[in-house]
């Protein structure tokens, strides 16, 4: 350093003056006033010099203490500097040297243009360096002579302050790891933030709401989208009040999961997602919306913390889609109740809570007596109120937790709850009659004439059967038992069904009782009403089994159709029938028309005329004197085909007869296209005919019409006189019913044919 002797100069030049003044007053006294004046002018001298002086020593710094700051700094290993902020002084050690790329050697003449270079490089313009790096830390990147860049944190504090330059000292500390550590850092929070931005936006465009927490916490984190379907404002929901807004019966599905999932060890690799579907509102009113709820059923985090939540997706439209589905597929046009598939689908269930529950429930299968009559008279328009209104009824009926179902046509089922602890047989029965209660309170209006009546067989889940589907048939079953009875009901009947058991077992059985001639034929006579005689017979065939039971063939002859076996049975019927006929004209009683029952398949065979021809012709019998009944299912078939069929069988003079008219589909206008002989008018229309205005117009204007068509006609089930009397008013030619006779043996029907033949001998 300069300038370090100023002092000791000015105090050599003080110490000098006072003794040559001090000389001139002792040895020259006259000259002591000029002495004493050059001695106040020496003094001002000195005072102004030491003022100088000062004040340069103020300016300037004690050249000890900079020194040793000086020596401190060389032993510091990282950069350090001294420094003027007139650029004059600077001082660096070897650290900052070696950052500087200074040499050693190199003149400190340069040092305002080092300096004012090192501030370029920081960045700061030189005469703003000591406010800029004064007091606070300060660091820049310095790209060292790899090309790698350094970050050095700089601290300066001022050491003396000067009027016209200050002296600072300057450190710096390398934060080059620090700062590279901070970049990351901020790179990777660059990177969080933006996919964090796009798992929102993700979120947000999926309409996919997240649900997360750890399982020791009773609440949930709750996403944006979520927050929006529980309406809540926070991003956090209690298990509570989550729950709250489940919908009632969805809360125990959800109790059920909580449970599942944070008592069960949880698994990292848990891959099997499940799914749960809720119905959530967002706050205590309003609508409940569909959510589909996908969890893990152990998530664990990364310390092994169960993670209880998952994904919330809106399925309110899917919902919708296969609420319209379900109701496409499983709800009855007209009626609108269930179909025949909603009850398979709900009995089902039903057979297996009551299995599960130990509980009963009833199947009862109803049939709206004599519909046909409905729509023949009324119109399908009147037919499908009346189908309508008898759902109504059921509805009412099925009582908590059952349902009503239509099965086909007039075929309705309902299901019924037994709630008693004993087991209430009288439930069907009971509700059957207030079912024909109700159903009479219909008959007002323009129905007032009908009077309405259904039929209904019924069974008991689970005991009737071993599944929904067997239940169903045994009900069914038992309702065929009484075809043709009006108001009938009956329960299924498990001694009389063991015999039959199975369609399996029944075939068996069929099959044995053709084989054994366990098939017999009965014989119900047909009564003139002109000539008040027995005009006729008809066959009907009866399966007596071994025990003498009598199985009706409302039971069999669908099977036997179903499985071909009607074949046999109507060969059987055709031979038995013809033989029987000629046998008892030959043995001189009257001849009779012998009517035998023929099912369309019979009657599509190719050979029908060959072998009716056959039987006919080998039993020397006249073909007048054997008629075929036909029902109209036949006219659902190859209309060209039946035709040209009967016209064949006409051709050979047997006569034809369409049965049970009426309960079908065919119209007075489709019999035209058939060669026809008889009409046989359908027991439900003369049941009631005495009193149901209705049923005579329809009977009357049949037979007027059959009658102008060159038909004739014959009514079953005739029961009593009146009804006997009231038909030949209206010009039936026959009637058939247990007024006559009932269906009887060959042997019970001879001694009739006997009595009805005028002078017989024997
Ligand atoms: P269907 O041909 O209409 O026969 C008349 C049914 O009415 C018979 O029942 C007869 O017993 C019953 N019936 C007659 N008069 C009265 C009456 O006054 N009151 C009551 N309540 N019922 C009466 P069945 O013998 O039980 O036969 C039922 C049905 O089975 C027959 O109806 C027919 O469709 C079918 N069937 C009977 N035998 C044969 C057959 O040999 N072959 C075929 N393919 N079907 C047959
Ligand atoms: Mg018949
Ligand atoms: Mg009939």
């Amino acid at each position: 350093m300069k300038n370090k002797n100023t002092i000791l100069w000015i105090e050599a030049f003080f110490a000098a003056i006072s003794m040559w003044i001090l000389f001139t007053v002792e040895y020259y006294p006259e000259r002591a006033h000029t002495a004493l004046r050059i001695y106040v002018f020496a003094m001002l001298l000195i005072t102004l010099g030491m003022v100088i002086a000062v004040r340069y020593y103020q300016s300037q710094h004690s050249s000890v203490d900079i020194d040793r700051i000086c020596e401190m700094v060389r032993h510091i290993d990282v950069p350090a500097f001294i420094w003027s902020n007139d650029l004059t002084t600077m001082y660096t050690n070897e650290a900052m040297d070696e950052l500087l790329g200074i040499a050693e050697s190199e003149d400190p003449g340069d040092i305002d243009v080092l300096l004012t270079n090192f501030f370029h490089f920081l960045g700061i313009a030189p005469r703003n360096a000591a406010d800029v790096l004064s007091g606070h830390s300060y660091y820049r990147g310095i790209e060292d002579e790899d090309g790698n860049t350094r970050y050095i944190s700089w601290t300066t504090s001022l050491l003396k302050h000067g009027s016209r330059a200050s002296l600072y000292f300057s450190i710096g500390f390398e934060t080059t790891d620090l700062v590279e550590t901070q970049q990351d850092l901020n790179d990777t929070l660059r990177e969080l933030s933006k996919s964090e931005s796009r798992y929102a936006l993700s979120m947000k465009l999926s309409g996919i709401g997240i649900l997360l927490c750890e399982s020791n916490r009773d609440e949930y984190y709750v996403s944006d989208e979520a927050m929006k379907f529980l309406g809540i404002s926070e991003n956090r929901i209690t298990f509570s009040e989550f729950r709250k807004r489940l919908h009632p019966e969805d809360r125990l599905i959800f109790d059920d999961y909580l449970n599942k999932v944070r008592y069960s060890t949880p698994q990292r690799n848990s891959t099997k997602p499940r799914t749960l579907e809720l119905r959530i509102r967002p706050n205590n009113s309003g609508q409940y919306t569909w959510y589909s709820y996908h969890y893990h059923e152990n998530l664990a985090n990364k310390d092994g913390m169960p993670i209880i939540g998952g994904a919330l997706i809106d399925i309110s439209v899917e919902k919708a889609k296969d609420a319209t589905i379900e109701r496409l597929a499983f709800l009855d046009e007209i009626t609108e109740i269930a179909n025949r598939n909603k009850l398979m689908h709900d009995g089902e269930e039903t057979f297996r809570i009551c299995r599960a529950m130990g509980t009963y429930c009833w199947i009862l299968v109803l049939d709206i007596d004599r519909f046909h009559i409905i729509n023949d008279s009324y119109g399908y328009e009147n037919g499908d109120k009346i189908l309508k209104q008898f759902a109504h009824v059921l509805c009412k009926y099925t009582a908590a937790g059952g349902f009503a179902a239509r099965v086909s046509a007039d075929n309705f089922a309902m299901v019924l709850h037994d709630y008693s602890d004993y087991g209430d047989d009288e439930l069907p029965g009971r509700t059957l009659e207030h079912i024909r209660a109700d159903l009479q309170g219909l008959s007002i209006g323009e129905f007032a004439n009908l009077s309405l009546s259904c039929s209904a067989g019924f069974a008991r889940i689970p005991t009737d059967g071993n599944s929904f589907h067997e239940v169903l048939e045994h009900a069914e079953f038992a309702l065929a038992m009484g075809k043709g009875e009006l108001a009938y009901v009956m329960g299924y009947d498990a001694q009389m069904h063991r015999e039959i058991v199975s369609q399996g077992e029944m075939e068996k059985q069929l099959a044995t009782a053709i084989r054994n001639h366990y098939l017999q034929l009965y014989y119900q006579p047909k009564y003139d009403l002109k000539r008040h005689c027995i005009m006729g017979a008809e066959a009907l065939i009866r399966w007596i089994t071994p025990d003498g039971n009598m199985i009706s063939p409302n039971v069999f002859i669908p099977i036997a159709e179903k499985t071909g076996m009607i074949s046999d049975i109507s060969h059987f019927v055709l031979v038995e029938a013809v033989r029987q006929n000629a046998e008892w004209q030959k043995a001189g009683l009257s001849p009779i028309v012998m009517s035998i029952n023929f099912a369309s398949g019979d009657f599509y065979q190719a050979n029908i005329c060959d072998t009716v021809g056959y039987e006919l012709e080998r039993r020397g019998l006249e073909s007048k004197w054997l008629e075929l009944e036909l029902t109209e299912r036949l006219a659902l078939g190859d209309i060209n085909y039946t035709v040209q069929q009967m016209n064949a069988l006409r051709d050979m003079g047997i006569l034809l007869a369409m049965d049970d008219f009426g309960t079908g589909y065919s119209s007075l206008s489709y019999i035209q296209l058939l060669p026809l002989t008889l009409l046989k008018l359908d027991r439900s229309f003369i049941i009631e005919i005495e009193t149901d205005t209705v049923a005579q117009e329809i009977v009357s204007a049949v037979i007027k019409i059959a009658k102008s068509m060159n038909i004739e006609t014959i009514a079953e089930g005739v029961e009593y006189q009146g009804q006997s009397d009231l038909l030949a008013r209206m010009g039936c030619d026959y009637i058939q019913g247990y007024l006559y006779g009932k269906p009887m043996t060959a042997a019970d029907f001879r001694v009739r044919l006997i009595e009805n033949t005028p002078g017989y001998q024997g």
